[in-house]
């Protein structure tokens, strides 16, 4: 029997190609949630369709996270132009919608999942399950990457350290025990957090945190406590470009 190929995505520059940079490394580390329409945190599916082909064709490289995290730690890209697209809370729409884009595209993206949604669908159904996160992983393989947004998804910053460490850890265990491989990221709820987040987050094991304030990331700022681009629906191809250029 001939094994399925599913490996779609944009060929890979192996790190020996990657070039060391003469200035600090700032990547664009783009923030969606849903792919629908109503509100300014849900993208409807045509303009993210046009937006990652409008990234494509500009040149861009879709980086994994492990990518992201060597660009960041060791100051060197694979080429000038580089993106990290994130969706922040694991919706339905990622398989429904967006996952047929991904492929169109050849995209690596960064699904940012809700572990306690996954064991309950019941709880919150607009949440892919873990049927469907298996299905969307064997479907992808490596081009869609899987990393955490916490078990519940409440403010870190209103609770005690110690229920923000299990939080953080057992989000952690959760994802790697289901998708047998590393995770490296958390994205804090709603970008809330405080000090006692960055070390839950630290003390968990991830090598990068992903806030919602504005702007390009860079090691400067912490790999704890990484900048993004959030992008809201509406914009022309000139606009989204220089978004994803400046970070602002
Ligand atoms: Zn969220």
């Amino acid at each position: 029997m001939v094994k399925q190929q599913v490996d779609h995505g944009q060929t890979r520059i192996p790190l020996s190609k990657w070039v060391h940079t003469q200035t600090d490394v700032h990547i664009p580390i783009l923030m969606y949630h849903d792919i629908n329409t109503g509100n300014s945190l849900q993208m409807p599916e045509q303009q993210l369709n046009n937006q990652m082909h409008w990234l494509k064709d500009a040149g861009y490289y879709f980086l994994s996270p492990k990518e992201a995290y060597i660009a960041l730690t060791q100051n060197k890209l694979p080429q000038k132009k580089v993106v990290w697209v994130t969706f922040d809370d694991g919706y339905k729409s990622m398989f429904t919608k967006g996952l047929p884009i991904f492929k169109a595209v050849g995209a690596y993206v960064t699904i940012n999942l809700i572990t306690s949604t996954l064991n309950d669908p019941q709880k919150c159904p607009l949440q892919i399950n873990k049927a469907q996160m298996d299905k969307m992983v064997a479907a992808t393989r490596t081009t869609v990457s899987m990393e955490s947004h916490t078990v519940s998804h409440l403010d870190m910053n209103t609770m005690p350290l110690a229920q923000q460490q299990k939080e953080m850890a057992d989000s952690r265990t959760e994802l790697r025990q289901l998708l047998h491989q590393p995770i490296l990221t958390v994205a804090y709820p709603a970008g809330h957090y405080d000090a006692d987040s960055v070390t839950a987050a630290k003390e968990a094991g991830y090598k990068m945190a992903l806030t919602t304030t504005p702007g390009l990331a860079t090691a400067s700022q912490g790999l704890l406590q990484l900048h993004r681009v959030r992008i809201n629906p509406g914009l022309d191809k000139d606009q989204y470009l220089e978004l994803v250029k400046t970070g602002y």
